[in-house]
């Protein structure tokens, strides 16, 4: 679980994607639970990222959760004494394009030996 505040920014994100809930009622307050839900604020910042590189409309509540459900199983096959992500599964990656500064994350190698 991650803090409201934390959560809550990382949904307001989405703003300029279709089908966001405007007016604050039950369906922002649902999409903040479910980002809630992240076991970490990497997690929250992963996905978040994803979705808004990716898709045209406002996620659903369930597609933050089913999101949220496949990254705690990358983090269970994470190793906890991992020094490099220190158990987290994932390296956050800063890049700078044409001045305009990206992050990202990927699979810790910590996990790749674990799967492989
Ligand atoms: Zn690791």
């Amino acid at each position: 679980m991650i803090e409201r505040h934390v959560a809550a920014a990382q949904v307001q994100r989405f703003e300029g994607l279709d089908w966001f809930p405007r007016e604050k009622g039950a369906a922002l307050t649902e999409l903040v639970k479910a980002m809630q839900s992240a076991p970490n604020e990497i997690v929250a910042e992963h996905i978040t990222s994803e979705l808004v590189h990716a898709a045209r409309e406002c996620p659903k509540p369930a597609d933050l959760y089913r999101m949220i459900g496949q990254e705690r199983e990358k983090l269970e096959t994470a190793t906890n004494n991992c020094r490099a992500c220190n158990g987290t599964g994932m390296h956050i990656i800063t890049r700078t394009i044409k001045g305009i500064e990206y992050s990202g994350a990927t699979d810790c190698e910590c996990r790749q030996r674990k799967t492989a």
